[in-house]
């Protein structure tokens, strides 16, 4: 299965796309992990990306598209994967959809999220992120079982630098330019599912795995 979580900053790309990989088994992939992780390891490729992501802005297709397509090479990727995050542009849903046809592959279900804009800065300012294994928290709507703890690795939360309220409301307006375009796009591939992300994480869940079936 090989899916692809569409969706504004804060819909909860991120906290289902989680549930999906361990429901199918699969991984899930998260450019925004990848980049952290590696502006954590100080890469050149962090650094780069680290400029960008600071302003709310998305990092070039140049930098992304590449990096995406070397990650979904990789043999544990064989049965599908869920992406989180990517693709945010037309180039980079059309560079996916061309490198998966070389193999005679393709999307299966594109998952969007919906959740008003105004409901979003709420979330991500009481959203702490595990930096070790993705997970991702609300200090009141999520809360993990331990304050500040990751229920499944047990490192210490961290909240997001760029989930500060002026870097989230121009992430809101990147979102709105470059990324909802993909709805339409997805569409038209006749992949779409929409989800209505206000209700509870159980039931969002609940309602994309439905449709998945
Ligand atoms: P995204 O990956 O789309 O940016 P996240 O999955 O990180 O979004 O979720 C953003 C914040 O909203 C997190 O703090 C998360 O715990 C919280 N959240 C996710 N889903 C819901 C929901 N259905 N209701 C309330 N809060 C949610
Ligand atoms: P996320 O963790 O998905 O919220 O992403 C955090 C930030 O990483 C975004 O605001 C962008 O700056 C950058 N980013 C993540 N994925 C992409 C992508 N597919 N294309 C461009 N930039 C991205």
């Amino acid at each position: 299965m090989k899916i692809v979580m569409l969706g504004a900053p804060g819909a909860g790309k991120g906290t289902q796309a989680v549930n999906i990989a361990k429901e199918y088994n699969i991984p899930h992939i998260s450019t925004g992990d990848i980049f952290r992780a590696n502006i954590k390891n100080q890469t050149e490729l962090g650094m780069k990306a680290k400029e960008y992501m600071d302003k709310g802005a998305l990092v070039p297709d140049e930098i992304t598209i590449g990096m995406l397509l070397s990650r979904i090479a990789d043999k544990d990727c064989d049965n599908g994967f869920v992406l989180d995050g990517f693709p945010r542009t037309i180039p980079q849903a059309e560079s996916l959809k061309k490198a998966l046809k070389e193999q005679g592959a393709k999307i299966d279900c594109a998952v969007d999220i919906e959740v008003p804009d105004e409901d979003i800065i709420n979330r991500m300012s009481g959203r702490r992120s595990c930096p070790n294994c993705g997970g991702t928290y609300h200090v009141t709507f999520n809360p993990p079982k331990q304050e500040g703890i990751c229920d499944a690795c047990g490192t210490e939360l961290v909240q997001r630098a760029d989930d500060k309220p002026e870097t989230v409301l121009q992430r809101l307006k990147t979102y709105h330019e470059q990324t909802q375009p993909l709805i339409e796009f997805y569409e038209n591939e006749g992949v779409l599912v929409t989800v209505d992300g206000t209700k509870k994480p159980s039931e969002v869940l609940e309602d994309i795995l439905g449709a998945l079936k």
